[in-house]
């Protein structure tokens, strides 16, 4: 025995999460049961409790209806991984809202209208879809050192793969983020200014936890090398924090095969945000990827009464990171988000 060994042994621990329990070295996987105040829903989860000491990592997916990538990676990614081979704890939620996910209604909630990814950290005495924020946070996120919250173009969206991560203020932090955010491999990483606003990732990284939005795949994509894609970041994403050993057993085991290097990163910061101010049908004339300037014509929204016609222009000058696929729009629907490159 060398003295790590006893280093190891006196640092793992028991990880529990809700009715959940993994001791160090095991695997658990189950659903627990949130109380949703008119409703409950039961959320699938994977405890993985390493042999070795680490880091605990949260991830999850299924925040949103139509978006698959994360589903798929993260139910892989927990079926994969060995305890034995694990350093610290992680715990992958790949199914995070379940009344969204199962009721297909894309950014929000058919229970109450409601994008979860909007009222983080939640409300323990609001609405369903905000209690569930808050018994996410308070069940999942407490006591995280790090979060990888996994998005994707849904069906009615275009998506450029993407990983985005916020500024607390909070150098170290921050650095810890950026470092996780480069680690994934895409090549562009968007930057936000502030960590204010409902989103899961911003409002774990106002709670201190290194936190990053990790986007994958276009228009509801679920095919195996889109989440491939996905699962390559993750893996690159877990030895860079120290969950996985740089040099172990996954290479060549992985389910997506080795994890090819890291592309070079570009950053960039958001500047504008193109909504609908109609209803009607949205006929896009630039696509996601498309450089586009201020003021330039990128769409049109047609109303099939015989209405005006709506033109729709650029809000600021960059690249449209997504947009909308959907056909039938109302005001406030997304059409195009725009980033610009970030010195
Ligand atoms: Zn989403």
């Amino acid at each position: 025995m060398t003295n790590d060994d006893n280093d190891a042994r006196a640092m793992t621990r028991d990880l529990t999460i809700a009715t959940l329990r993994a001791e160090p070295g095991t695997k658990t996987s189950g659903s627990v049961t949130a109380d949703l105040g008119t409703l409950t829903t039961d959320v699938p989860l994977t405890l993985i409790n390493g042999a070795h000491p680490g880091p605990r990592l949260v991830i999850t997916g299924g925040m949103h209806g139509g978006e698959f990538t994360g589903v798929d990676a993260a139910a892989r990614l927990a079926a994969a991984l060995e305890p034995g081979e694990v350093h610290g704890q992680i715990v992958i939620c790949p199914v995070a809202n379940p009344p969204a996910a199962y009721g297909g209604r894309l950014g929000v909630s058919p229970v109450d209208g409601v994008n979860i990814n909007r009222v983080f950290p939640g409300d323990p005495d609001g609405g369903p879809t905000e209690r569930l924020a808050a018994w996410l946070f308070a069940t999942l996120l407490d006591g995280a050192d790090a979060y990888a919250d996994l998005h994707a173009g849904a069906i009615d969206l275009t998506l450029d793969d993407f990983v985005g991560y916020r500024l607390t203020g909070d150098a170290a932090l921050d650095a810890q983020a950026e470092a996780m955010a480069r680690s994934v491999g895409y090549r562009d990483v968007i930057v936000g200014l502030t960590a204010d606003g409902g989103n899961s990732h911003a409002a774990a990284a106002r709670q201190g936890i290194a936190a990053i939005l990790i986007e994958t795949g276009t228009a509801g994509d679920r095919t195996p090398a889109t989440v491939r894609r996905l699962l390559d970041g993750l893996y690159r994403l877990l030895r860079h924090i120290g969950c996985l050993d740089p040099a172990g057993p996954y290479g060549d085991d992985e389910p997506s095969g080795p994890a090819p290097a890291p592309r070079p990163v570009r950053d960039w910061v958001w500047v504008g945000l193109a909504a609908s101010e109609a209803t009607g049908l949205w006929y896009p004339e630039a696509a996601t990827g498309d450089e586009v300037t201020e003021g330039q014509v990128i769409g049109r929204i047609i109303d099939p009464a015989g209405g005006p016609e709506h033109k729709v222009t650029a809000t600021a000058t960059g690249r449209i990171f997504y947009g909308m696929n959907g056909f039938t729009v109302a005001p406030g629907a997304e059409l195009a988000a725009i980033a610009a490159p970030h010195d």
